[in-house]
């Protein structure tokens, strides 16, 4: 029932909320694939933000005055949107960062080279972008530590058995994501998290990927960091967030020093302020603050199951139409995918491919999608990959598949 509604309002109006989506690109009606590396943005995002800053713009926690605690107030409220929305213990969890990477690199730096030593290891997968690996292999050198990779299945999928075989008695973290920009697989997490636990084993996991399409629950996945970007769940670039479990955030030293994050400073020693602040040196991004928080109002009024239950059919539908053509070749089969469909054509090359696709104003990636060892351990030089969102459907398929055939024709 409610899917089917949600059908409707889709055909009615979920496409009129962005309105980028509305343009010709090269005189052809834009058909926009490229979600996983950045979401559109829908109106109630935009107009949040403009009006933040035609209405509330003062600095935050020092002003005495009227707008300054409003900003404060409207901060505040967006870091208890997004503990409510991962269902985060407490507001204090939450710390705003400028995307998943920085709060990688804060992870790595505050907790990683205050709890690592020389000989100990990082357990990541092949399947990690390149911001959760390069962060630890930096962290590694820096105090000589060694870093293990969990290997793929031919379906896409983590190899579980090799998983639960890598942990030593020196294994200090496993960095994993939720769901591959790639492959699009969704990784197991809860049973990630079981078994790192059961060898005392922290696990950070990377949600860049995951907040769009599914429903995050930090407490029940058990997780003790997760990470996110709020401009690939329609919301602004500029802002993500680090979730921390309470315990382990406060032994964390802080690794920006600054205003905001002190309690008192005199030139005989310094003591910094409690949590969340103690990890948000300098002024934040206050109003992409406030679109995140509109963000999170526009999924949540659309509604998740909703969205998943779209984004599934989105999927199904793109397969069978995709398989049909000759050449297709899909890259990652498993069974639990977000929307996202790496593929090779024949063997055109996805950079040609790209290139002739924007011409009928279709926009794809192409490339290695910065998961460089993903994809060299699949073999290729680069694939090609369409990725949905919210605002996407049939017809941004059916365009697809008429620019396939065409890109066929022209390299032919
Ligand atoms: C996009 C992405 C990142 C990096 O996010 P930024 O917003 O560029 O910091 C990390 N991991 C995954 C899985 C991603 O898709």
């Amino acid at each position: 029932m409610c899917v089917l509604q949600w059908g409707i309002r889709m055909r009615l109006d979920i496409h009129k909320d962005f309105p980028i989506l509305d343009q010709n690109i090269h005189g052809r009606p834009l058909v926009y694939l490229d979600s996983a590396a950045s979401s559109q943005k829908p109106k109630a995002v935009i107009e949040a933000m403009t009006h933040y800053y035609e209405h509330d713009h003062a600095n935050i926690h020092r002003g005495i005055y009227t707008l300054s605690e409003r900003a404060t107030v409207l901060h505040d409220q967006a870091r208890d949107r997004v503990k409510q929305f991962i269902n985060a213990k407490s507001s204090a969890e939450i710390i705003f960062v400028r995307g998943t990477t920085e709060a990688i690199n804060l992870a790595a730096h505050s907790y990683g080279r205050s709890q690592l030593r020389a000989g100990d290891e990082i357990i990541v997968s092949v399947m990690e972008h390149h911001a959760n690996i390069v962060p630890w292999q930096m962290l590694a050198a820096s105090v000589g530590a060694h870093i293990k990779v969990i290997p793929l299945l031919p379906t896409g999928d983590l190899d579980m058995e090799n998983y639960a075989s890598l942990f030593s008695p020196r294994t200090r973290l496993v960095a994993i994501t939720h769901a591959s920009n790639v492959l699009g697989t969704v990784n197991p997490i809860k049973k990630i998290t079981a078994i790192a636990h059961a060898h005392h084993v922290p696990v950070l996991v990377d949600g860049a990927q995951a907040v769009p399409h599914l429903s995050v629950d930090v407490q029940d996945l058990d997780c003790d960091f997760y990470v996110f970007s709020a401009h690939k769940m329609y919301g602004p670039t500029g802002i993500g967030v680090l979730y921390g479990k309470q315990a382990l955030l406060e032994n964390m030293p802080p690794w920006q020093g600054g205003g905001d994050m002190i309690a008192q400073v005199s030139f005989s020693g310094t003591t910094y302020a409690p949590l969340p602040a103690k990890f948000e040196a300098g002024t934040p991004a206050i109003a992409e603050a406030i679109g995140l928080h509109a963000a999170i109002d526009y999924i949540e009024t659309i509604g998740m199951p909703a969205i998943m239950a779209h984004e599934a059919a989105l999927m199904a539908y793109a397969k069978t139409r995709l398989g049909d053509i000759p050449g297709f070749r899909f890259i990652g089969m498993a069974k639990e995918k977000v929307g996202v469909i790496a593929f090779t054509l024949d063997d055109i090359h996805p950079h040609d491919m790209g290139t002739i696709l924007d011409r009928s104003g279709i926009a794809i990636r192409a490339g290695h999608h910065c998961a460089m060892p993903l994809v060299m351990s699949l073999g290729l030089p680069a694939v090609a990959r369409v990725s949905f969102g919210i605002y996407s459907r049939r017809a941004d398929v059916d365009a697809l598949v008429k620019g396939l055939y065409a890109v066929k024709k022209v390299l032919a």
